[in-house]
């Protein structure tokens, strides 16, 4: 039997955050991302879940947050991912320290595989790092962040996995390659430009905790539900225990644990996010899937409610 289709990187890393009032702001107004999608937790219709990315939602660009109002604080640790890291151009890494340093994010600088980078947090304990790359991509820009330093999208993750033998296994079968050690940090990759890395932790760290600040899971690309059945049987057959395929409205999921412990999510790139809205509206109001409309008024009324950046822009 043939492999089923190799993943060209991540589909998007979803967070657990807390206020979602915060969350919007840090990830639009100080990040610069696009609010792609404004919709609801399927598995838990009364929390927000906000998709973050380029102006189409491309993706390798998606970063979702799932914030829990009164939620328990997490704990970084094994297994899951310890940090999501994103893109910026290289000479673009002195206005991103610039930048947070004066919305009083605690900035450190790091080099890594001969990349430089910023690492932070989003003010709530998620870690994040900015890393600089080389790239000719134009970018996107808007009235928070011009074009030129733009993020270009997700770089990659870094998993702290409970058996990185058997974590790295799962990578090479995705179809990255081992390209290099930096202590313990182990690093694969995948030929693409948006998040085409995924570091491995060659370490013990203490165990983490699942709450505000810890990532929940880490999705990769597939090309279509296809290629999402064939991995689903694939999985099955080395005796891991994938989910159904889900319609999560935008693209269709698996979601597995790997043997060592990681949330992984297998998506698919279409139908995309222009499924329920024009590309212009992304994330201006209110998106609920079929099974849910019939409840919209009751959500909502649970919902906590959201000033954005650019209503508040028109008011003033
Ligand atoms: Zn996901």
């Amino acid at each position: 039997m043939s492999l089923p289709p190799r993943t060209p990187g991540l589909h998007h890393v979803s967070v657990i955050t807390g206020s979602s009032a915060a969350t919007l702001r840090f990830y639009t107004e100080i990040f610069g991302l696009k609010l792609v999608k404004l919709t609801v937790n399927y598995d838990d219709p009364f929390m927000y879940h906000l998709y973050f990315g380029d102006e189409r939602g491309t993706p390798g660009t998606l970063l979702t947050c799932f914030p829990a109002e009164r939620g328990q604080e997490g704990r970084v640790g094994r297994p899951q991912p310890t940090a999501t890291a994103l893109s910026v151009p290289r000479g673009s890494l002195d206005y991103w320290a610039d930048r947070l340093a004066r919305e009083g994010v605690d900035v450190t600088r790091g080099e890594r595989f001969g990349e430089s980078l910023l690492a932070f947090d989003d003010g709530e304990g998620q870690p994040l790092e900015l890393v600089g790359i080389e790239t000719s991509e134009r970018g996107w820009g808007n009235e928070n962040v011009p074009r030129e330093h733009a993020i270009r999208g997700l770089y990659g993750v870094t998993l702290a996995s409970a058996s990185p033998f058997q974590t790295a296994s799962v990578l090479d079968a995705l179809g990255f390659d081992l390209v290099g050690q930096e202590g313990v940090r182990v690093r694969y990759r995948v030929p693409g430009t948006h998040g085409a890395v995924v570091d491995v932790l060659d370490t013990e760290l203490p165990f983490g905790r699942e709450g505000i600040g810890t990532v929940h899971h880490v999705a990769f690309r597939l090309p279509d539900e296809e290629a999402l059945e064939a991995w689903r049987v694939l999985l099955v057959e080395d005796g891991l225990e994938p989910t159904y395929v889900k319609d999560r409205t935008y693209f269709r999921s698996v979601y597995v644990r790997e043997p060592g412990g990681v949330l992984v999510e297998l998506a698919t790139d279409g139908p995309g996010f222009a499924i329920d809205e024009p590309v212009g509206s992304l994330g201006e109001t209110l998106q609920l899937p079929g099974w849910l409309e019939a409840d919209r008024e009751m959500i909502g009324e649970q919902l906590p409610p959201l000033e954005r950046a650019d209503e508040h822009a028109d008011e003033g």
